[in-house]
């Protein structure tokens, strides 16, 4: 018996990275999937945009577990294109208990440089697209009166990433949107809660320019990534987290484990949190 047998779970950005081991977390627990990502180009960010493969390779990974994916073509600033994906699903499964926004973007600039374009690009996707989402599933989750909207917000909505204003300000919002769906929605017996994830592997962290960042030096490898997830995090023997760290608490908020609870903030981060700038990594041998 799995935790989400005979459920559907929507998953924005579901293409790759967090968004992935979501769609294979909620299959290998018993739900069919919908995957809702953007395979064409769209933003301007400083690592590799996904791609068609990423897509169909998560499709694969769900069909290999016994479950059906549903993939959509879907950009969550259009709400048009949401409300599309939700009629399909219920088309074809009649029903969706289970929202995991989770499509965001990263770029970097110091606030007085950043253009408003790059403003409007990341809180349009990474903000109002969470809104979007929700909103597309809203209704059908009231009729139900039920239904589990997990946000997936960041590390960087409680403690700001430098060069990053837009994000860090998007971040924060998606907590306080949470906090309102979760309120709006709590009558009819949809819940909403929030991950802040920390430092997580995935291609937005873990390529050729952020390995000869963590490097310090041109040609970095993957390696390189080691020492900073370990002075990022507080747990022994941890470096930056796998994607299903992230997948795993989400499927705790989906699942009837979690019957009672809304409106939280769940920070996913090795106890980053723990370790405020000023203090030096506890260490036990
Ligand atoms: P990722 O590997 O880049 O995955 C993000 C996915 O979202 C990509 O498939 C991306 O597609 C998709 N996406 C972007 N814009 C979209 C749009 N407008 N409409 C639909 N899909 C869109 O990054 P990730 O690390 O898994 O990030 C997942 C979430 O976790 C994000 O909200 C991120 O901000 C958050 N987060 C990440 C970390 C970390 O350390 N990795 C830490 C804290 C929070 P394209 O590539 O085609 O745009």
């Amino acid at each position: 018996m799995g935790l989400l047998d005979g459920k559907v779970a929507l998953i924005t950005g579901g293409s790759r990275g967090q968004g992935r081991a979501h769609a294979v977390t909620c299959a290998r627990e018993g739900a069919h999937v919908v995957i809702v990502d953007v395979t064409k180009p769209t933003t301007e960010v400083d690592y590799a945009l996904a791609t068609d493969e990423d897509h169909h390779e998560t499709v694969r990974q769900v069909e290999a577990l016994g479950r059906r994916c549903v993939s959509v073509d879907a950009d969550v600033r259009d709400q048009a294109s949401l409300d599309g994906a939700v009629t399909l699903a219920v088309q074809e499964f009649g029903r969706i208990d289970i929202l995991i926004a989770n499509a965001g973007i990263w770029t970097k600039a110091p606030f007085w440089e950043m253009s408003e374009q790059q403003w409007h690009q990341l809180v349009d996707v990474n903000l109002t697209g969470i809104w979007k989402s929700a909103k597309a599933v809203a209704p059908h989750m009231i009729e139900r009166r039920s239904g589990s909207i997990v946000v997936i917000s960041s590390n960087n909505a409680i403690e700001p990433l430098i060069d990053s204003a837009h994000y860090n300000a998007s971040k924060s919002g998606a907590l306080g949107l949470m906090k309102s769906i979760a309120l709006e929605l709590a009558p009819y017996g949809v819940r909403c809660n929030a991950i802040c994830p920390g430092f997580i592997k995935t291609p937005m962290t873990s390529h050729q320019r952020a390995w000869d960042m963590f490097a310090g030096r041109p040609g970095g490898t993957e390696a390189d990534m080691a020492p900073a997830g370990r002075s990022y995090t507080a747990l022994r023997n941890t470096e930056a987290l796998d994607p299903s760290e992230i997948a795993s608490t989400a499927l705790y908020l989906n699942s009837h484990l979690a019957n009672k609870v809304t409106g939280v903030v769940i920070p996913v981060d090795g106890g980053h949190l723990l370790l405020p700038a000023t203090n030096s990594r506890p260490v036990v041998e």
